[in-house]
């Protein structure tokens, strides 16, 4: 049975990473004080090696007596982001070059700000260029004391042979489904349970391509409900029909889609109000307040009905005949 478990994250960022076995295995070195000084840590984009590795600091770094516990100062300092001992390279998606090794070796040769050890997390480490991986060999086949080095890369062959044979290998696998929907769950409590399993199954263990899968759905709603405006203003009954009635929606593909059809009807009646600033295409939108309230109220309860399981040939008919006189 998986043990679920909320780690550290970078930031704001927190993620769940199902690394358990990894985990028990880091504290186990730690525990009989011997942990490597050198990690190369492999994983797929999205599967979470940053907030493995952050979760390795705060074990080293950690000053309460179950590591890591989650509540000590540095624990916190970890968890928030700024304590002085651990350093992150490459975090903003920027490949770590050589002047950054060359800063990253001085840095190493400085004194622990906290506590004993300092953790040097090198993001993206298989896009550096081989010089760069070159000039970081020396000091990763032999840090000075007290120095542990963190490469992360989506993969092994990405990285020289040379440094590849110098760090001890961590292979993080993906979250399992289930875990990775609990996870979605957290994150995004207002969407729709189906959406989420769907983004959970297509991301093969990566809570990253999960969030890419959802923000494709959703910008893809974007569109739709930017479709049935256009039509439903255009007066054009058939076309309204043919948009909202006919396609064989899922319950759960309806429900995210009429959501964001109401928030873009919403913005209209606030631009419309005055409350929002007017975008460039809102000016093609000839309506009246009136009508716009009267879509939103429609709207609403078509989202009822279909979550009350209503036929869903049969409410949609409806609602796009509702929506065309609206329109009016
Ligand atoms: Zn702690």
């Amino acid at each position: 049975m998986f043990v679920k478990e909320r780690i550290f994250g970078h930031g704001k960022r927190v993620v769940v990473v199902a690394a358990e076995r990894e985990k028990t295995l880091f504290l186990q070195k730690l525990n009989s004080n011997t942990t490597a000084h050198a990690y190369i840590v492999e994983g797929a984009e999205g599967i979470g090696k940053k907030e493995f590795a952050l979760w390795c600091a705060s074990a080293l770094l950690c000053e309460g007596a179950d590591k890591p516990c989650g509540v000590c100062p540095a624990c916190k300092k970890i968890r928030d982001g700024f304590h002085p001992d651990v350093h992150l390279y490459g975090d903003d998606g920027k490949t770590v070059s050589i002047g950054d090794v060359r800063g990253l070796i001085h840095e190493t040769g400085m004194v622990p700000v906290d506590g004993e050890r300092m953790v040097f997390i090198l993001c993206g480490a298989g896009k550096m260029q081989a010089p760069a991986q070159n000039a970081l060999l020396k000091i990763f086949e032999e840090p000075p004391a007290g120095v542990v080095i963190f490469l992360l890369t989506d993969s092994m062959r990405s990285l020289l042979p040379t440094v590849r044979s110098r760090g001890q290998k961590i292979k993080l696998s993906g979250m399992s489904e289930e875990e990775l929907l609990s996870e979605l769950k957290r994150k995004y409590p207002k969407t729709p349970d189906g959406e989420l399993r769907e983004a959970a199954k297509a991301a093969g263990g990566s809570i990253g391509s999960a969030e890419t899968f959802l923000r494709k759905d959703a910008e893809r709603d974007r569109e739709k409900a930017e479709e049935w405006i256009a039509a439903a203003f255009a007066g054009d009954k058939y076309r309204l029909v043919s948009l909202i009635a006919t396609p064989k929606y899922k319950r759960e593909q309806l429900l995210p889609l009429l959501d964001a059809f109401l928030r873009r009807l919403f913005d209209l009646l606030l631009t419309k109000s005055d409350v929002l600033p007017c975008r460039d295409e809102d000016t093609d939108v000839r309506a009246s307040r009136h009508a716009l309230a009267g879509m939103c109220e429609a709207t609403v309860r078509c989202r009822e009905s279909i979550e009350n399981n209503g036929n869903i040939t049969a409410v949609m008919t409806a609602f796009a005949t509702e929506l065309w006189h609206r329109a009016g």
